[in-house]
């Protein structure tokens, strides 16, 4: 039996019709950008996300960077991150010509260590962008406090965590505002690019509306210097469709965790993920850690089961940016994980008799 890393056609083809009915209705509708789908999506996800405000946006990296702009964070500011993520977190933060300051992770979680945060944080810090990396929550409570004692504004890297939860409170809801991505692989995958901003903050909501459609309001009245970055009425619009199974794909994701979880303990070498009390995950990605990482790799693709490293250079090792001067060694918590992870199968379309044959052929691997 081959288990395909990600069957992205499976995903959408078992709502074909409903999809279908969303592009013909968009399609006999004569109307494509900024129109009925785009609003109606943006109240259902804002509703989901325990938000006042949705606002869709191009794609998830301009929702960080339309924040940040939001904000006013700009040249001469400084913006904490992660130095384990998705290199998009740090480029948000470049392109609006700010500086991105890391900060190293929980070994355990992968995500941002809030007791090294105060030690990053200088006159210029404007904001800290924690990540809920691989749909698992960061320590948000602990985020919120040192933000509140410093005066910085708190937005969710939320691309990965669609539905999470944190004490409680769902992703998207947890700081000042948030960044969704629904690229198609993300929990809600569009089928092209998309994102979100979710926020119940009035002010920077219409501010980020003005922004992405030219700095606009009235059309040809240009209020600001904005940008071309709106979702879709065709992408809205599936995205809504597939919106109604976000939770039951999350819950299957879960149940698949679970079947890992138990069937790959006590495995000498091996390390599985490590999920607070408080955190509530959605299983973007099951990520386990070890030393021979490649190896391993190599052996389940040779039974035809797929795996993906999440990710193999952390941001300050990449030519991108190369120019602040980092070299190996600096960030050491996010190299050895770099090093050392890998990512099994996991999806709403998964059976859980594929999960206990991917436990399977790890434990023989290893
Ligand atoms: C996917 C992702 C992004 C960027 O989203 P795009 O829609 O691809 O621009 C940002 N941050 C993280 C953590 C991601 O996983």
């Amino acid at each position: 039996m081959t288990v395909p890393f990600l069957d992205l056609k499976a995903i959408n083809l078992s709502q074909a019709d409903e999809l279908q009915a969303a592009f013909k209705r968009v399609l006999e509708s004569g109307w494509y950008i900024l129109g009925g789908a785009t609003a109606a999506f943006e109240t259902e996800f804002a509703a989901y996300s325990g938000s006042k405000h949705g606002i869709g946006v191009a794609n998830g990296l301009d929702a960080i960077f339309l924040i940040l702009k939001g904000y006013g964070i700009g040249p001469g500011d400084e913006v904490i991150v992660p130095s384990n993520t998705f290199v998009a977190t740090w480029l948000a933060v470049s392109h609006c010509g700010a500086t991105p300051v890391p900060v190293e992770p929980v070994e355990a979680t992968y995500n941002i260590d809030p007791a090294l945060i105060e030690a990053a944080i200088t006159p210029r810090t404007r904001a800290i962008i924690p990540v809920h990396l691989y749909g698992q929550p960061a320590d948000m409570d602990a985020i919120n406090a040192i933000a509140g004692r410093h005066g910085l504004k708190v937005i969710e890297d939320s691309a990965q965590a669609h539905g999470s939860t944190c004490r409680g409170k769902v992703a998207g809801s947890l700081g000042d505002a948030a960044a969704f991505s629904f690229y198609p692989g993300k929990n809600l995958g569009a089928l092209g690019d998309g994102g979100a901003v979710t926020t119940s903050d009035d002010q920077l909501a219409d501010v980020i509306r003005t922004y992405r459609n030219y700095g606009s309001k009235v059309k040809y009245h240009n209020e600001v210097a904005g940008y071309n970055s709106r979702l879709d009425e065709l992408q809205a619009a599936l995205l809504s469709v597939k919106l109604k199974t976000l939770d039951q794909g999350n819950a299957q994701r879960r149940a698949i965790a679970a079947v890992y979880d138990q069937r790959l303990a006590g495995i000498p070498g091996l390390v599985l993920p490590v999920v607070p009390e408080w955190a509530d995950p959605v299983w973007h990605l099951y990520v386990i850690r070890h030393p021979q990482r490649d190896a391993l790799a190599k052996k389940l693709a040779d039974q035809g089961i797929g795996t993906i490293v999440h990710y193999p250079i952390p941001p300050h090792l990449q030519p991108a940016y190369a120019h602040m001067g980092y070299k190996e060694g600096d960030f050491p918590i996010s190299e050895a994980i770099h090093r050392e992870v890998l990512s099994l199968p996991i999806s709403p379309v998964m059976t859980l008799e594929q999960a206990e044959e991917v436990a399977r052929a790890v434990r023989a691997a290893l």
